[in-house]
């Protein structure tokens, strides 16, 4: 069986096997993907999809942006690799590191580390802050405080950090130094009568409280990202992180933006930080660093951090960390022709001129019966479905209503990511208006044939 086929059946799909990344194989149905052009991706049978997700939240200049072509097979023809361990490294890494740094303003960023992904960056967080710690001599200063429903990675540190319990009980996660404070969902979590302001109160009071029942001496960081993405796209409730940036600056506790997604323009502004007023002490991106054309994530560090940590490395040891694909020069070459081009085409103004049509046109949808909540801001937008329009209410998950929307949508030839009930859509940049009237279309058929389906 093969939900393709007829819209009804669900088996074998990625929706309903989300975290096995790894495991290939044929018994599972898979959707062969071939070929990517523009805001499109095509199967190994021809058929024609418009990617919502823009692969995962990644191909920010969509599927096949020469410049990143021929920026990688230039540098694959001069040098295809060389590490940048010790005091050794690659014109391609240190000039990304330069261009990376002057794209952040919201704080000041002095050093930039490179990954071969997010998760390795959220990873290289914790190992800074400790390091950091451990330079100012403050070794019990070591605990993390994420949110629920924060998706950071899935290596073992990153998916502690996460707020997904399939990532953790499976796997005798989270870590014990992690903890996990209120994920900010307003519609979902708020008291009746509360508002945005009052809700965002309680849960910096929570924050508080949670620090001092832990005793602020332990907690070393509190990481977020701006709009959560993975945990059903979430974007902050009003003074969420003006009041959340008190707590934590008043207990001495370090600030970590996970901009995995946020980052180059997919809010509409160069990062999440500029939109909602984040002064992070590091930052972690990765994903449209280099579009997803090649690997690439990485770590910037306030230099005040920076400034510890190599004051002090004499005393400590050199900071013990790297991966062989550090500063990679081919993804790094990569990288800064996806930054350039971002600058050239004005990618901000592009991503804010069809962002309204996108968010407007689909939460023109939030009175379906079966819709809960569509949220979202720039390119970037969750679905979330619901019995009685009620947070409370959820469908009977063997009901599949977010695999069945799914599917539906696969078959008008459209691509989105399906969580349980929630369906997350994050285009690439460059969707064309056109290509925004169509998915809106073919989101309106899926959703009516969803509701028809609900009702028998
Ligand atoms: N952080 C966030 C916010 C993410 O969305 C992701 C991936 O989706 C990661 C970290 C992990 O990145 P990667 O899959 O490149 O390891």
């Amino acid at each position: 069986e093969d939900s393709t086929t007829d819209g009804t059946s669900f088996k074998g799909h990625d929706m309903l096997a989300p975290f096995t990344a790894g495991w290939q194989s044929t018994d599972l149905h898979p959707l062969v993907i071939e070929k990517s052009e523009g805001s499109y991706v095509y199967d190994i049978n021809g058929k024609k999809y418009l990617d919502t997700l823009a692969g995962l939240w990644c191909t920010a200049l969509g599927g096949n942006e020469p410049r990143l072509v021929a920026a990688a097979t230039e540098q694959l023809n001069k040098l295809p690799f060389y590490h940048s361990f010790w005091n050794r490294t690659t014109k391609p890494s240190l000039d990304l590191a330069k261009e990376l740094l002057e794209t952040f303003t919201a704080s000041k960023m002095a050093k930039a580390f490179f990954t071969n992904s997010g998760s390795e960056a959220n990873d290289t967080q914790v190992k800074l802050v400790w390091y950091y710690n451990n330079a100012l001599g403050r070794p019990n200063k070591k605990k993390f405080i994420a949110r629920s429903k924060s998706y950071h990675g899935s290596t073992l540190i990153a998916a502690s950090l996460s707020g997904l319990p399939a990532l953790h009980h499976k796997f005798d996660l989270p870590a014990p130094f992690v903890l996990h404070t209120d994920c900010p969902h307003y519609w979902r979590y708020h008291v009746p009568g509360e508002t945005e302001e009052e809700f965002s109160t309680r849960l910096a009071n929570n924050l508080e409280n949670l620090i001092l029942k832990e005793g602020p001496e332990t907690i070393a960081a509190f990481i977020a990202e701006p709009v959560m993405g993975a945990g059903g796209v979430i974007p902050p409730p009003a003074t969420y992180f003006d009041k959340i940036q008190a707590v934590v600056k008043k207990y001495d506790i370090l600030f970590i933006a996970d901009e995995v997604i946020c980052a180059f323009g997919r809010l509409g502004t160069m990062y999440g930080s500029d939109k909602y007023n984040i002064k992070p002490d590091l930052v972690s991106v990765a994903k449209a660093l280099s579009s997803a054309y090649m690997p690439i994530g990485a770590v910037m560090v306030s230099p005040e951090v920076s400034d510890v940590i190599h004051s002090q490395s004499t005393k400590l040891g050199s900071f013990s960390h790297g991966f062989t694909y550090s500063g990679h020069p081919v993804a790094c070459a990569v990288a800064i022709e996806a930054l350039k081009i971002y600058k050239e085409s004005n990618i901000l103004d592009k991503v804010n001129s069809i962002a309204p049509k996108f968010q407007d046109g689909l939460k023109a949808f939030s009175d379906s019966p079966v819709v809960g909540e569509i949220r979202g801001t720039g390119l970037i937008l969750g679905t979330e479905f619901v019995d009685n329009k009620s947070p409370n209410d959820p469908f009977p998950p063997e009901w599949g209503v977010g695999s069945y929307f799914g599917a539906q949508c696969e078959k008008e030839g459209m691509l989105v990511r399906v969580a349980g009930d929630n369906i997350m859509m994050s285009p690439p940049f460059i969707i064309l208006p056109e290509e925004v009237d169509e998915l809106i279309s073919k989101y309106g058929k899926a959703l009516k044939a969803t509701e028809e389906r609900v009702k028998e």
